[in-house]
């Protein structure tokens, strides 16, 4: 009995379970995210921003000023002080009284300040970063990981060169432009003024910046970091406004040189209004670059390529990688990749440091975006939106796909300037270099091969002025950017980002 006990007891301890539900395979993933929301507690945003001109803020001479919204919650942020002409005016004179001193300062101590500056920018790093996110809708990792640090690190670089010149200009006499106009789009608003005052700077030049109407905060941040480096007054000054404003900043009669980034049309506008006149021009403009996948590449990592390529920034990247280009044989499994990869995108609060696509930048551009999209539809491509959750307010677009794109669709031809990618195929490498380069544009294009040798032949056929290999959308102030055709002309960044900025004698 007693036996038998034991082997009752025993049994019962090592007793088969009722039957309970199977547990789900160890290989699938079931948990998600908690939010982590960048805390803003610090950030002391003023109420209302002036322009700031020889080296203090002041009120616009007309009295306007707009407000300045967060598009991810269509709340303000801030006022800010809009500069009319007689504002445009005041700027230019003060830069022209201080372009001797600047120009005459020895050139290690011109570098100096700019090593200043790229240090502010580290100190308030947290803080530039947060309300890049807020004023522009883009992740706070892209911010904190990627827009400041490669502003800082545009000072820091350009900061080296200010002393060496001779070695840029082959030891030819070399004079700064003198009086720069500096106009900048949305998308990276400190990035592109770094990318814009630090060579200018370097050279002797002085600097009158216009940022963009929806994102001028970074920008006035940076006013205030000149003030703390005590950057002679007049060597820089930052005139938020709008299209009027650039425009009559570009016009006017005493600018010795202009460097646009935007828009292809206002680009033209500006080349044409300036035509006969001797004012120093560079253009930044738009892209609808070509993004080449061949059937040797490592499919996964191209997928992670593409992804990057055309959603970083929620695809408001003038380099995006807009125009998929696949080779036929691996078609199929490219976009069933991409299509699961884009799965795990996450969408929303641009200050979730989770968040992968943060808000669009503003209605205007949410309103192309989706006129774009539908015309995509209406011409026979298959698109495939992401169904994710979207915040009510605010300015919103899913990632989106479309396959069955053909090389004359609207979508395949025009900058749409969001998260949203048009496949296109070819057969062989002489096709895809064809396709890649029926475009107005030549800014950028991505090579994806296992070859070697293939990349480099690629590359050299194609009429894009910046060509990744097996990566993309990387940027370094020590190379040089800027594009062929409608995407502009002129080099940013690099030894070569210095030589608009110098009349070389
Ligand atoms: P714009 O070219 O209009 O804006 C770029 C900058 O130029 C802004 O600071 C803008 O001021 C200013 N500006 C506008 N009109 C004039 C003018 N006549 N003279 C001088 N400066 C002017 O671009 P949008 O913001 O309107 O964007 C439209 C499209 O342009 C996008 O959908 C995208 O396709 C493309 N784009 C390309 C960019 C790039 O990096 N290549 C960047 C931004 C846009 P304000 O902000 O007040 O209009």
């Amino acid at each position: 009995m007693s036996v038998g006990g034991e082997t009752r007891s025993m049994s019962a301890g090592n007793a088969i379970p009722p039957e309970e539900p199977a547990a789900p395979p160890r290989t699938a993933l079931h948990w998600d995210y908690a939010p982590a929301p960048e805390a803003t507690d610090h950030l002391r945003l003023a109420e209302r921003y002036e322009l700031f001109i020889d080296g203090g803020f002041v009120a616009p001479a007309e009295g306007t000023a707009r407000a300045t919204v967060n598009p991810a919650t269509e709340e303000t942020l801030a006022e800010v002080a809009f500069a009319g002409s007689a504002d445009v005016d005041t700027a230019v004179s003060v830069a022209r009284r201080a372009l001797p001193r600047w120009e005459g300062l020895a050139p290690l101590e011109r570098g100096k300040y700019l090593f200043r500056i790229a240090r502010l920018i580290q100190e308030r790093a947290r803080e530039l970063a947060i309300v890049e996110s807020l004023d522009g809708g883009k992740p706070i990792r892209e911010a904190r990981d990627i827009d400041v640090p490669l502003a800082a690190a545009h000072f820091f670089y350009y900061a080296g060169w200010a002393d060496k010149l001779a070695y840029v200009t082959a030891g030819r006499r070399a004079r700064p432009r003198g009086v720069c106009a500096q106009i900048v789009p949305w998308n990276f608003p400190l990035l592109m003024a770094a990318w814009k005052l630090a060579p200018a700077l370097a050279c002797g030049n002085v600097a009158i910046l216009k940022p963009a109407e929806t994102t001028p905060l970074t920008a006035l941040l940076l006013a205030e970091i000149c003030q703390e480096a005590e950057l002679p007054p007049g060597v820089v000054s930052v005139l938020p406004g709008d299209g009027t404003t650039g425009a009559a900043l570009v016009r006017h009669p005493d600018v010795d040189k202009v460097a646009f980034t935007g828009s292809t049309t206002v680009g033209k506008e500006i080349q044409a209004a300036l035509a006969g006149r001797d004012v120093g021009l560079t253009l930044e403009l738009g892209g609808k670059s070509a993004n080449i996948v061949f059937e040797d590449a490592s499919i996964d990592q191209a997928v992670e390529g593409i992804v990057s390529g055309i959603f970083f920034n929620q695809g408001h990247v003038c380099c995006a990688g807009s125009r998929l280009l696949v080779q036929e044989s691996v078609l199929d499994e490219v976009v069933e990749k991409l299509w699961q990869r884009m799965q795990r995108l996450r969408v929303g609060d641009p200050l979730d440091k989770n968040t992968d696509v943060g808000a669009i930048n503003s209605a205007e551009q949410l309103a192309r975006i989706e006129e774009l999209v539908a015309c995509g539809e209406l011409e026979g491509a298959r698109r495939r939106t992401l169904s994710t959750a979207l915040p009510e307010r605010g300015y919103w677009f899913a990632p989106t796909l479309f396959t069955d794109v053909s090389p004359a669709h609207r979508i395949a031809v025009e900058e749409i300037f969001g998260p949203v990618l048009s496949v296109l195929t070819f057969r062989t490498q002489a096709e895809a270099v064809e396709k890649a380069n029926a475009s107005v544009y030549g800014l950028a294009a991505g090579i994806w091969t296992d070859k070697g040798a293939k990349a480099f032949e690629v590359a050299a056929a194609l009429r894009s002025g910046v060509v990744w290999q097996n990566t993309y959308n990387r940027f370094d102030p020590t190379a040089a950017f800027g594009g062929y055709r409608e995407s502009g002309f002129g080099r940013e960044g690099g030894p070569a980002g210095l030589r608009p900025y110098l009349r070389v004698s």
